[in-house]
């Protein structure tokens, strides 16, 4: 079963992001020349994760992370000394993977879709690893 897995390196540029990376992670699946399959995209990070959502109206970006930072604040009753409380819940509500088909090469998702890396505690070098299995 051929199989194959690559790291993205992300630079964040602001504590909260939505960075699009679905350009990225179609590279890797062109690179690997994999025509049917599963593409899952897996950020290895506590305070950063992986969304699909819309990418036509960047307005819908700015609401998600305007919504977020609303539902839960900076500050709070947190118990977790680092400081960073906040980033860990907002982690938890996006998760930390995606899972894509694979048809034709390319990946499957609809006409406003696109893969978002979400940065909840920035700015910093970020990974997210990309993985496709054929099948
Ligand atoms: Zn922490």
């Amino acid at each position: 079963m051929p199989e194959t897995k690559e790291t993205l390196k992300i630079g964040t540029r602001a504590r909260i992001e939505m960075i699009d990376i679905t350009a990225d992670v179609q590279k890797a699946v062109d690179r690997w020349g994999i025509k049917e399959g599963l593409c899952v995209v897996y950020v290895p990070h506590t305070t950063a994760g992986v969304t699909i959502n819309e990418n036509a109206d960047p307005h819908v970006q700015d609401d998600i992370v305007a919504h977020v930072s609303t539902l839960v604040p900076r500050r709070g009753a947190f118990r977790h000394g680092e400081g960073n409380s906040d980033a860990h819940i907002k982690v938890s509500l996006t998760g930390s993977s995606e899972s894509i088909i694979v048809e034709r090469g390319r990946l499957v998702l609809g006409t406003w879709q696109s893969i978002f890396f979400c940065e909840f505690d920035g700015p910093r070098k970020r990974k997210c690893h990309v993985k496709v299995v054929g099948g």
